[in-house]
C-alpha cells in the first residue's frame, strides 16, 4: 500500500485506531518518520471477538494491566501494544502540503472543525484555493465544509482534497488524496503527482513556444535531483519522477514526454 493511500484510508476513518493494524505495512514506518501519522497513547475501545457476540468494550487500566470487560468473560487483559492509538498528525500534512506545492496564504489551524486551508496558488487565472476535508461522502461532509467556507476569501478556482467520496462544493473541485501527492520514498517528502491547476479547471494556457523550451528547465531539475541525493538509479523511475516534478513546478508548460525526458537522462549521466 503506498503512504498516502494508508494515510487516506486512516484519515477516512475519523477516530483514532489501533496502530498494530496496520503498522506491518512499510508505508506506516515512512509516515511515522515523516511526522504524518503519531501514536498517541492507547484506543478508548476494542471490539470483543472473545465471546459468541463481538461487541464494543471501553479499554480500562486496572491492577497495572489494560483490558476491558465482556459480559460473558469477564477482564480480558490486553498488551499495551496491542491497543496503541495511531492518527493522521493534520497539522503537519497540512503544512507539508503547502511546502510541497509552494502555497501562499497558508494557515495552521483547521477553519472550522475538521476543514483546513491548505493555502492557495497562482494560476494565470487567478489564485487556485486548497482545502482538506477529511471526507466528501455524505450530505453532512457538504454542510461542514460548506459552514468551514463562510468566512473564507472567496476564489474563483479551489480543490478540496479529501480521502474519500468524490462530493464536491462547486465552484471548487474535489480531488482524492493519492491522486495529487505521494511520499518521495527517499527524500521522505510529499510531492505533487497531479496537476491541481488542471484539477481545478483553470483553462489551459496556449503559449506556442518553441518545443524545446523545456530543455534548461529539465537539465535543472536533473541537477538539482542529482545534486540532492534524489535522483533514482532506474533511468525510467527517474524520468518518471521528473516528469512529476516538472508538472508540479511548470503546471503550464507542456511536460516533455517520458521517452524525452529519459534521453535527457542518459545524456547528462554519459556526461555529454
Ligand atoms: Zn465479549
Amino acid at each position: 500500500m503506498n503512504a498516502i493511500v494508508l494515510l487516506a484510508t486512516l484519515l477516512a476513518q475519523c477516530r483514532r485506531v489501533r496502530s498494530v493494524e496496520y503498522s506491518s505495512f512499510p508505508a506506516y514506518d515512512a509516515l511515522i518518520k515523516a511526522g504524518l501519522i503519531e501514536e498517541t497513547g492507547v484506543v478508548s475501545s476494542f471490539i470483543c471477538n472473545e465471546c459468541d457476540q463481538p461487541h464494543d468494550a471501553k479499554i480500562v487500566y486496572e491492577g497495572s494491566q489494560y483490558g476491558y470487560y465482556c459480559p460473558d468473560l469477564g477482564f480480558i487483559s490486553k498488551p499495551r501494544s496491542e491497543i496503541i492509538a495511531a492518527q493522521p498528525n493534520l497539522g503537519a500534512f497540512v503544512a507539508q502540503i503547502a511546502d510541497a506545492l509552494a502555497c501562499k496564504r497558508r494557515k495552521s489551524s483547521p477553519i472550522d472543525k475538521d476543514t483546513w486551508r491548505i493555502g492557495a496558488v497562482d494560476s494565470p487565472a487567478g489564485d487556485v484555493v486548497l482545502y482538506l476535508h477529511p471526507t466528501l461522502q455524505d450530505a453532512q461532509d457538504i454542510r461542514d465544509i460548506q459552514a468551514a467556507l463562510v468566512g473564507e476569501m472567496k476564489s474563483p478556482f479551489g480543490v478540496v482534497l479529501t480521502s474519500k467520496g468524490t462530493l464536491s462544493v462547486p465552484p471548487y473541485a474535489t480531488a482524492q488524496l493519492q491522486d495529487v501527492l505521494s511520499l518521495d520514498p527517499i527524500t521522505g517528502k510529499l510531492m505533487a503527482v497531479g496537476d491541481l491547476r488542471t484539477i481545478a479547471g483553470v483553462p489551459e494556457q496556449r503559449n506556442g513556444g518553441r518545443p524545446n523550451d523545456y530543455e534548461t528547465a529539465l537539465n535543472d531539475l536533473i541537477a538539482l535531483r542529482a545534486s540532492q541525493g534524489r535522483a533514482m538509479r532506474g533511468r525510467n523511475e527517474e524520468a518518471k519522477a521528473l516528469r512529476a516534478e516538472f508538472m508540479a513546478k511548470f503546471p503550464n508548460a507542456k511536460c516533455p514526454s517520458l521517452p524525452t525526458v529519459k534521453r535527457y537522462v542518459t545524456k547528462t549521466r554519459s556526461g555529454s
